[in-house]
């Protein structure tokens, strides 16, 4: 931690001079990095900033915005690492400490302020912004593993099931149509017998790449289990998808996968519906199941393609 107390920044907002300078002085004596602006709009631009510090002093009265407007206006924001906000106030009276304290302050200072009881405060600020900080991230990374396939890297079952039913919804309040394609590689039990289950991984990985760079931001592709996967393409026409399909299916075949033990060439079908409005979810996968069983039994290495279809 002392390693990066250069790194944690600390925000002074003050807009009296000998204050400010003091707060100042003081941080940068203890070792961090004070940034220090003498107005509460500037003090906010800090805050809501891509990688605001973690703690702030704020005064209480100051022009442009006062510490209280500003804790308002970031309380309203949940999404982001919440900053430690100690109050800086020369108002003692009760009420005034409770309203920030009401408003989402942490903590608040008298001033003038006690240098040791400045430091005591600010110490105990630092490590409930540090472990907060740390909460936050350590449940970010819980939430993408969660939905996220740690061999490929793509969606996970969980992933892809819950954007499918996002699509379907979003496609009957829209009314743009909604192409889902499920995908299978060919024959891969036979690259696993042959070059062993690691070349196979590489496979997968290599599949998923491939995939990946032919599919425009919205679109998206998630691993259903073993060597299954399904795609959404949303808001295109009945024509494109089957043409954007066909040629996942003839680049898969023209690519090889670089692998551990070699390139190797691997084919895949795919089963590609256009989805009927108002249609659920295992309603769409029935049918594209059906598609891919279709394609796999004319022969393989194929797209087989329905168009809008009806319910049922
Ligand atoms: P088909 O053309 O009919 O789809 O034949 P296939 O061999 O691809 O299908 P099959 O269902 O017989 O075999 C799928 C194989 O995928 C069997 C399994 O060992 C392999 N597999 C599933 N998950 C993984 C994985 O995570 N890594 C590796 N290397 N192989 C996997
Ligand atoms: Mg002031
Ligand atoms: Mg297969
Ligand atoms: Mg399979």
């Amino acid at each position: 931690m002392d390693d990066d107390k250069s790194k944690f920044r600390i925000l002074i907002a003050e807009d009296d001079l000998v204050s400010r300078m003091m707060l100042s002085s003081a941080i940068k004596k203890w070792g961090y990095e004070p940034i220090a602006v003498d107005n509460g709009k500037d003090a906010l631009k800090i805050l809501t900033s891509p990688s605001p510090p973690l703690l702030a002093i704020l005064d209480w009265v100051m022009p442009e915005m006062d510490g209280i407007d500003i804790i308002r206006t970031l309380s309203k924001n949940k999404e982001s690492i919440p900053t430690y906000i100690i109050m800086l106030t020369t108002k003692s009276e009760k009420e005034d400490v409770i309203e920030g304290l009401e408003a989402g302050a942490d903590d608040y200072i008298r001033k003038p302020f006690d240098t040791d009881e400045l430091w005591a405060r600010i110490r105990v600020g630092i490590r409930t912004a540090t472990l907060q900080k740390e909460l936050m991230e350590t449940q970010k990374a819980l939430e993408y593993e969660a939905i996220h396939d740690p061999l490929t890297g793509c969606l996970n079952r969980r992933g892809i099931l819950e954007r499918l039913n996002e699509e379907l919804e979003r496609s009957v309040r829209t009314g743009e149509q909604l192409c889902v394609a499920m995908c299978d590689l060919d024959h891969f039990k036979k690259v696993n017998d042959t070059y062993g289950h690691q070349t196979g991984d590489d496979v997968l990985k290599g599949f998923v790449q491939i995939i990946r760079a032919q599919l425009r931001p919205y679109d998206q592709i998630g691993r259903l289990g073993g060597e299954e996967f399904l795609i959404i393409i949303p808001n295109i026409t009945d024509s494109y998808a089957q043409n954007k399909l066909e040629r996942l299916n003839k680049i898969v075949q023209d690519n090889e996968i670089k692998t551990g033990t070699g390139k190797i060439k691997i084919t895949v079908s795919i089963g590609g519906i256009i989805v009927n409005q108002k249609t659920d979810i295992d309603t769409t996968i029935r049918q594209v199941d059906n598609a891919l069983y279709t394609a796999k039994e004319k022969g393989r290495n194929q797209v087989c393609f329905y168009g809008v279809i009806k319910n049922g």
